[in-house]
């Protein structure tokens, strides 16, 4: 999903008095008929699209949290159930958490979508990264360094940082393929304020579309990288409670050596989504069945 370039008053009709001939004076009032009629039916047909939309909106995505990417509506009769799609998505690896997701993801056949780092700790576990694109999820941009201090120094500093991390992968995964991005710390995120000044995160978002890239937040956190290390029934509970009510989940999930328990916790989750009814899906397949729909 991207933003739609604003709509411009590009094709301004108008009259160039004095230039008129009276042969064609009937045959242009004619046109002009048809003109108003046919801007009339496109107005009715606009205005029905527009009413259908924003009912839509306000049934299923207006309490969402998560900006721009899951915002796009969904299509169908809006007297049917809407299908409930999750974003299984793991921020700041690969570790040696990755493998043991890795399998639990196969044996359940679920997809998911992992937002990595290049760096320290991750350096040694980056060939993970081919397993992870083979087994059919997605890879996707997050940090090299993750250091906030660095890398929201200035939207120069940050686009550094992104570049060295493409380089880190690119033995692993084809560039094209990466094309999504989640800020470290989330768009909303403050810290970046203290070293980059209060407007950088906008900017950044703004330049990540100018790329052609994408990027995307949560909605549902199971808070399993907090210092407070929940146990897997605490990250189960985090998950139920922020997607209730939600026909789209994008969970915010970690697998790095600090999230101990998420390795134990993630069949659970698996388990509680499907029995709520949601389909899994990449972030990138979420994206595409919205925009097919909307
Ligand atoms: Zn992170």
């Amino acid at each position: 999903m991207q933003s739609y370039p604003p709509v411009r008053a590009h094709t301004l009709y108008q009259n160039r008095a004095g230039e008129g001939c009276a042969i064609r004076y009937d045959r242009k009032r004619q046109k002009a008929r048809q003109t108003l009629w046919a801007g009339i039916a496109l107005g009715v047909a606009l205005a029905l699209l527009a009413g259908a939309l924003h009912r839509l909106y306000h049934r299923a995505w207006a309490e969402t949290e998560v900006p721009n990417d899951c915002f796009a509506a969904a299509a169908g009769d809006v007297n049917e159930p809407l299908p409930r799609y999750v974003c299984l998505t793991f921020d700041d690896g690969p570790s040696e958490r990755t493998g043991p997701i890795l399998e639990i993801l196969a044996q359940q056949q679920v997809p998911a979508t992992f937002f990595v780092c290049a760096q320290g700790i991750n350096e040694p576990y980056l060939p993970l990264v081919r397993q992870i694109v083979q087994q059919g999820h997605q890879v996707a941009m997050h940090s090299a360094s993750h250091k906030y201090a660095q890398i929201y120094q200035s939207t120069d500093a940050f686009w550094q940082d992104i570049k060295t991390l493409r380089q880190a992968l690119e033995p692993y995964v084809a560039l094209a393929d990466l094309a999504w991005l989640r800020f470290p710390g989330g768009s909303t995120n403050t810290v970046s304020h203290r070293y980059g000044g209060s407007g950088i995160m906008q900017q950044l978002k703004t330049q990540t579309e100018e790329k052609g890239w994408h990027w995307i937040d949560w909605n549902v956190c199971g808070e399993d990288a907090t210092a407070a290390h929940p146990d897997a029934d605490a990250i189960l509970r985090n998950i139920q409670g922020d997607a209730e009510g939600r026909d789209t989940c994008v969970v915010l999930l970690h697998d790095t050596k600090a999230a101990s328990h998420t390795v134990e916790a993630l069949p659970a989750v698996i388990d509680w989504f499907r029995a709520e009814g949601y389909a899994f899906c990449t972030v990138a397949q979420l994206a595409e069945l919205q925009t097919a729909a909307g």
